[in-house]
């Protein structure tokens, strides 16, 4: 028989296929089921405008077998076959489509996903077998043809024998090599979990003979095993199915066989989006955090779907970090895919797909903060970090998107509130957002700093993240009211403003000293206007808290970036005529005083004491 070449760039191509376009072997399944999925789409559509064809479902499916003595893997359909010709032209010539062709001569619209279109996915088939023998009758033809090849070599065509219309492709399967088994192809569980990986969504029933062990009749202890027909992929996807046809368990059920995650959605959100761009999405916030999502090994992404063919396990290109930990899939028929299927171009598409996402994202954040606040707090307490984060990062690019979404505990309400509810609740004279940060909120609620505030009758936000300065300071004002640490040199409240002014003054020698015996340690002593009842407390001048001191030195790079701390004086405490009767009378005590009161300050504020055991024998000191 005469052996026809393949094309010349064909050649070259070819090899190229086999040996570089795919990274996963596995995937030539996919291909050969998706043509044989496009073939039967084909007849499907030509029954539609042919009278003297009938479309039966039940006779139109794919069906793949193995057989593991000779050695061959068989894909077959009931498709609508290929002709001498089309054998020729479609498998005999590389990057020719006759699926691409089909659309375009019938002018297909949209409802026939047709997946082919590059005139390589053939190919794949020389990834894992040494000869592909294709055996096909098309339909309205009384021949059947054998088309079969070795590779770059060539291919040959002969008159066979085949009774029904459709094609199989049959695969002599690859010997194993030292680096490389091939005979997992064969295996019945491999070839089921393979289908079910990329084919799952075809819409036609892909069927395989699979073995199983049943107990005998007479006997319930004795099993045999039977070969039974069964269909693997689950055909029609759940996210095209209609959303009011769905429960909450099948989205659980979709959610775990998927492993998403070990619990279960929190929130599902199912979206048919038909506009400019057409898509599916199932998204999923879980539960609970991932046990590794706040660590580097954390991969975020959504699985990518062209018309029901997985492309993409984690297409990170769909998420942004701050909604890193949203699962699920995105389907869509508008793909600019490249030839391998494997990567997508970065296109416009996607970068729209994103877009619309994250903005459904967002609104049904926010309508389950309204509709449902306590499973909102629950998301929240999971991944606000994560949100806040969103709004540090990249420079506040995000704080519009996500300042809604934040949430913090209110000294008043005792819960958490979001920021539209404290300033609505704010008092018309109140000029800013106060927050204090601290530990943890029982250690804050006891900050001496709060004092004035809180007198004044101004809810205070309580910070316990160590990223919630930093987002709050990038945020800088929400709603036009600015946002002010408890602790910070102005508090914009106007009180005693005088008084203080002229106790300044009067003991202008006395702070000087003061100032003089922490030098290097505070950069000022004052009197304190937030002061009510404690004696002393910490406050900062200039744009680093010492909040933000603490969590930029834990930093590995940390550059010894230092707060400007003030210690602040109550002048109405007895504690201040001790300190003004030593400077009169005795500097030694003075000194005694400043230290104590300093290394006080310094405990509230959960900071280390630099020398604990001169502290403690300070205290024995005053008290004998
Ligand atoms: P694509 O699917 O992107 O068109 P392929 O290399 O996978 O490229 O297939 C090339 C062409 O061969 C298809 O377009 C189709 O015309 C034809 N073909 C392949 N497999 C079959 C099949 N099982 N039944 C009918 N035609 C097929
Ligand atoms: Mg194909």
């Amino acid at each position: 028989m005469e052996k026809k070449q393949f094309q010349a760039e064909s050649k070259r191509l070819l090899d190229l296929m086999i040996n570089s376009i795919y990274t996963h072997r596995e995937v030539f399944l996919r291909e050969l089921i998706s043509n044989a999925s496009d073939a039967i789409d084909k007849i499907y559509y030509k029954a539609l405008t042919d009278d003297t064809l009938r479309f039966d479902q039940d006779s139109y499916y794919i069906k793949v077998e193995a057989d593991k003595e000779n050695k061959t893997l068989k894909i077959m359909d009931t498709g609508i076959g290929m002709t001498k010709e089309e054998l020729e032209n479609n498998l005999g010539v590389i990057a020719k489509s006759g699926s691409l062709a089909f659309k375009s001569e019938n002018e297909l619209k949209d409802g026939y996903d047709i997946i082919g279109q590059f005139g390589v996915g053939f190919y794949a088939a020389f990834m894992v077998a040494d000869v592909v023998t294709v055996i096909s009758k098309a339909l309205g033809s009384d021949e059947a043809y054998k088309w079969e090849s070795e590779g770059a070599d060539g291919y040959t065509i002969e008159l066979c024998q085949k009774d029904s219309v459709g094609t199989e492709v049959i695969l002599k399967i690859k010997e194993n090599t030292e680096e490389d088994r091939f005979d997992e192809f064969l295996e019945e569980y491999r070839l089921k979990e393979i289908i079910k990986k990329y084919s799952d969504f075809i819409r036609y029933p892909i069927k395989m003979d699979v073995t199983v062990s049943k107990p005998k009749e007479d006997n319930d202890n004795e099993y045999v095993d039977f070969v039974e027909e069964q269909i693997i992929n689950s055909m029609v996807p759940i996210w095209k199915k209609n959303k009011s046809d769905l429960t909450d368990e099948d989205y659980e059920k979709f959610y775990q066989e998927k492993r998403y995650g070990f619990d279960k959605p929190l929130k599902t959100i199912h979206t048919n989006v038909d506009g400019a761009i057409r898509y599916n999405a199932i998204l999923f916030i879980p539960e609970n955090i991932p046990f590794d999502y706040y660590s580097k090994e954390y991969e975020k992404g959504l699985e990518l779907y062209s018309n029901g063919v997985l492309i993409m396990n984690k297409c990170a290109d769909l998420l942004p970090d701050y909604f890193s930990f949203v699962k699920g899939m995105v389907d869509s028929e508008d793909l600019s895919l490249n030839i391998s299927r494997e990567m997508l171009q970065h296109d416009r598409q996607l970068k729209r797909i994103e877009k619309n996402i994250n903005k459904k994202i967002k609104s049904e954040l926010l309508s389950l903060m309204k509709n449902d606040r306590e499973k909102y707090e629950k998301f929240f307490n999971s991944f606000g970090r994560q949100l806040k984060y969103g709004v540090y990062s990249d420079f506040g690019t995000h704080k519009e998107v996500l300042q809604d979404l934040l949430m913090f505990y209110s000294s008043k309400e005792k819960k958490l509130i979001t920021l539209d509810e404290y300033v609505l609740r704010m008092p018309e004279e109140q000029k800013y957002i106060y927050y204090a940060t601290g530990e943890s909120n029982e250690r804050i609620e006891k900050l001496p700093q709060t004092e004035l505030v809180a007198d004044k009758g101004y809810e205070i936000l309580y910070f316990t993240d160590e990223i919630d300065e930093f987002a709050i300071r990038m945020l800088m004002n929400y709603k036009e009211k600015e946002f002010r640490s408890v602790s910070s040199g102005d508090l914009g409240i106007e009180e005693d403003q005088t008084d203080s002014a002229e106790e300044s003054n009067e003991n202008e020698d006395l702070f000087e000293k003061m100032q003089n015996i922490l030098a290097g340690k505070v950069k000022n002593v004052r009197i304190s206007k937030r002061l009510k009842t404690h004696p002393v407390c910490l406050s900062t001048d200039g744009e680093i808290s010492i909040e933000m001191e603490k969590v930029l030195n834990a930093m590995p790079d940390n550059q010894g970036i230092k707060a400007d701390k003030v210690l602040e004086i109550n002048p109405h405490h007895e504690v201040f005529e001790a300190l003004k009767s030593a400077f009169e009378k005795d500097q030694e005590k003075l000194a005694l005083y400043t230290n104590l009161l300093y290394n006080q300050a310094l405990l509230i504020e959960g900071l280390p004491i630099q020398d604990p055991v001169e502290f403690t024998n300070d205290i024995c000191k005053v008290m004998v």
